[in-house]
């Protein structure tokens, strides 16, 4: 058996389409959706995911602010910055770029965003909002998981969903939303004893753990859904994920390929935000 491939790109692009269409929609009622990002220092994976955004942005027809911060910016003037553009009616979503220089309390930048512009979902009021069912901005690459496993009809409810990591942006979130439509949850994480025999219950398997090829067909029952959150990059320069995609795609009844899996609906669900954010202001 081959499994059937999740065209996270195709799925995103057409999202894209309809986004761009809401933008348009609002534009003519007089509203301009409005996106800003915060970046601190010069990291190159930032700086990259940054222009990721404001291109994609710009594509969907998104006013879009880069801020740019030196890394010696203190803490205050950092949350001083975000109080300005809390109060900026132009912007409609803002983020800060993670990871933050050391000197900087993450938690506390996070907090300070307002929770009316909370597009990546972070905020301890989202997330909350998250946990008991409430609308709220739903963190993006869990949402744009969900958002595959719908567009390719697959069943959650009942379903058994095993997540390998419980990281606060990815692990954690994904599965409380598989939660909230009626799947079964477990969390694995690096002190899971049994792993594999723990991953191989799952009728949907979710790997974010940051190691390439981390998982193999051993750790996959025949015909599970495979998503691989894993973005790894290669001495040779080539992305990976977390699964081992040539090993894993023999049992698996369904995966996502790296890259254009996962990582395209991350930036098409931090648009759908802005979007949301904008409507609700009207
Ligand atoms: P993270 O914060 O480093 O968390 C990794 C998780 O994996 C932790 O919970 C850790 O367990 C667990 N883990 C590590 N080694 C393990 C092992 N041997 N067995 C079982 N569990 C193990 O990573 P993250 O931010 O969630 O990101 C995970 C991956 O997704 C990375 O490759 C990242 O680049 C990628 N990512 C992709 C997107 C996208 O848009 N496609 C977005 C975000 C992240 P402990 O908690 O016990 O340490």
């Amino acid at each position: 058996m081959t499994a059937e491939l999740i065209k996270g790109l195709e799925i995103a692009e057409k999202k894209r389409k309809q986004i761009k269409e809401k933008v348009e929609e609002l534009k003519q009622q007089g509203i301009t959706p409005g996106l800003a990002v915060i970046l601190v220092g010069n990291n190159p994976a930032s700086r990259s995911y940054v222009t990721g955004k404001g291109k994609a942005s710009e594509e969907a027809g998104i006013y879009f602010e880069l801020i740019e911060m030196p890394e010696t910016i203190t803490e205050e003037e950092l949350l001083q910055e975000i109080d300005r553009v809390n109060h900026d009616e132009k912007i409609h979503g803002l983020l800060v770029q993670l990871p933050l220089p050391k000197h900087i309390n993450e938690e506390a930048v996070i907090e300070k965003i307002s929770p009316e512009k909370d597009v990546d979902g972070f905020h301890p009021i989202s997330i909350g909002r998250m946990m008991i069912g409430q609308d709220t901005f739903l963190p993006c690459t869990p949402h744009g998981i969900i958002e595959l496993v719908k567009e390719m009809q697959i069943e959650m409810s009942g379903k058994h969903v095993v997540v390998i990591g419980r990281s606060n942006i990815v692990g954690k979130p994904v599965g409380q939303l598989f939660l909230n439509e009626n799947a079964t949850v477990t969390y694995c994480h690096s002190k899971t004893n049994n792993l594999k025999e723990v991953a191989k219950l799952a009728d949907i398997l979710v790997v974010a753990v940051g190691r390439p090829k981390f998982v193999t067909a051993d750790y996959v029952k025949e015909g599970a859904v495979v998503i691989d959150v894993g973005v790894n990059r290669l001495e040779t320069g080539k992305l990976c994920g977390d699964v081992d995609f040539d090993d894993v795609q023999q049992t698996a009844g369904y995966i996502t390929p790296v890259p254009k899996g996962v990582g395209p609906m991350t930036i098409t669900m931090l648009l759908h935000n802005t979007v949301l954010s904008a409507e609700c202001t009207k």
